[in-house]
């Protein structure tokens, strides 16, 4: 109790000083100005006259997966209605490989647009994919400091609602996933679960309150035709949850909020329009970790 006490502003006497302190200047954790600049104009020529390969939906909520092989094209759409989708990516032939928030929220900040990455997990750490488009990069940052596509938060899931409200509610976005990649690799239930992983929360709007620091979500501007969309650096299942929060303007873990299915596309260009690309390597780190 104390250490929540402690985090009220105003329950310790402030140091002389205090003012000084704060009025320090931040400085940015990684500048990412010696990260490897995607070359879009490559990956946008190419998709003009991609072909398409394979489409899913992923119905209200539940989820779906996709194959999209490396140097193919993931476009992500709204379809029907205002909808969020929780997004997880895995290298195809290794799950251990998995996309990182964490990292990705490092590297290019809170929420993701187009020529941002969406890097893997250790000791792989390497693009998995690269924003292309994103029919939403005019919302920019509310007034509330809210944003779109974010790497903030993590996935509902029915042990919060647990937590909170003691309820059991099974169409989280974790649990659709957990079926969804249990299906798309013949696994059982528990063991796909210990895949799942943080997602990235594609059309979501999300922020941080700034008085009290608390996650916050509001209604998504997305709409009807919108869509984000992603190379695969690397050969990529995708598995998307059509969020039961709907546009996340009220709740979720639960059946109140109207959903909307979310539809993905796979598109293969021509292999010679992406001449000159190649999928990325894994981490250079030698991993001998000072031994
Ligand atoms: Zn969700």
């Amino acid at each position: 109790m104390q250490i929540n006490a402690g985090k009220k502003t105003g329950a310790m006497t402030e140091p002389q000083d205090a003012q000084a302190r704060r009025a320090i200047q931040p400085v940015i954790c990684y500048p990412n100005d010696t990260l490897p600049v995607p070359d879009l104009a490559l990956y946008r020529g190419a998709r003009m006259n991609a072909e398409k390969l394979d489409e899913i939906r992923a119905a209200p909520r539940d989820a779906a997966s996709i194959e999209v092989p490396a140097g193919c094209f993931l476009r992500i759409s709204s379809v029907e209605g205002s909808q969020v989708g929780d997004l997880n990516l895995f290298n195809s032939h290794d799950l251990s490989e998995r996309f990182y928030s964490g990292k990705t929220r490092a590297l290019h900040g809170t929420h993701v647009t187009t020529g941002d990455r969406l890097w893997s997990s250790f000791p792989t750490l390497r693009p998995m994919a690269t924003i292309i488009e994103d029919t939403l990069n005019w919302y920019g940052m509310d007034e509330f400091g809210g944003s779109v596509h974010d790497v903030i938060g993590t996935r509902c899931d029915p042990y919060t609602g647990q937590v909170l409200q003691g309820v059991q509610y099974h169409h989280c976005c974790h649990s659709n996933l957990t079926r969804a990649l249990a299906d798309a690799r013949n696994l059982p239930l528990a063991e796909a679960e210990r895949h799942v992983h943080d997602v990235l929360n594609v059309f979501m709007c999300t922020g941080f309150t700034r008085d009290t620091g608390q996650y916050f979500m509001k209604a998504s501007p997305v709409r009807p035709g919108d869509y984000l969309e992603l190379f695969a650096e690397i050969d990529l299942l995708a598995v998307l949850s059509a969020c039961p929060g709907g546009d996340c303007s009220s709740e979720h873990t639960s059946d109140t909020a109207a959903c909307h299915p979310l539809l993905m596309e796979v598109f293969r260009p021509k292999a010679a329009d992406l001449e000159g690309w190649s999928s990325p390597p894994v981490n250079g780190y030698d991993r001998s970790h000072g031994r």
